[in-house]
C-alpha cells in the first residue's frame, strides 16, 4: 500500500528506530512511547487490522508476529519484569494507524484495566 506509513517503515523506505527486521516483519520504537519500552511490531504484508489477517496464512502471520514480539521483548531485557502485547482494533479499540501492528509495552508496572 503506497500511502501506508507502516508499509513504508516495514520495507525500509522511510526511517524508524528499528530494533529488528526480517523479510516478514519489523519491530521499531513508537514515536510517542507510553512506557520505558514501547515497540511496534508490524508485518511486511499489509493488513488493515488483525481481523483482516484471515485464513490459514493470516493465522500463521498472526502467530509469527506474537512470537516475534516475544523474541524482541527478550532481546530488550523484559523477560524478568514482564510486558504486555496489545493489538488495538478499530475505533473503539483505539486504532489510529490502519496497518496491523502489535504494541509491546514494558519497563514499568502497567495498569489494568486499560483506559
Ligand atoms: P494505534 O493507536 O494502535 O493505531 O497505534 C499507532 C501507534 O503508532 C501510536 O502509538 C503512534 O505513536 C505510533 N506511530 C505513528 N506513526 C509512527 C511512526 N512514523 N513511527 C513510529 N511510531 C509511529
Ligand atoms: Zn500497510
Amino acid at each position: 500500500m503506497p500511502d501506508c506509513i507502516f508499509c513504508r517503515i516495514a520495507s525500509g523506505e522511510i526511517p524508524a528506530k528499528v530494533v529488528r527486521r526480517t523479510p516478514e516483519a519489523a519491530a521499531f520504537h513508537d514515536l510517542n512511547p507510553q512506557a520505558p519500552v514501547h515497540v511496534l511490531v508490524v508485518p511486511t504484508a499489509h493488513h488493515s487490522a488483525a481481523r483482516d489477517a484471515r485464513g490459514a496464512e493470516g493465522e500463521r502471520q498472526l502467530g509469527h508476529l506474537v512470537a516475534f514480539a516475544c523474541e524482541v521483548a527478550s532481546e530488550l531485557g523484559l523477560d524478568g519484569g514482564g510486558y504486555r502485547i496489545v493489538i488495538n482494533t478499530g475505533a473503539d479499540g483505539g486504532q489510529t494507524v490502519f496497518h496491523l501492528h502489535l504494541h509491546l509495552l514494558g519497563g514499568r508496572r502497567l495498569g489494568w484495566p486499560p483506559g
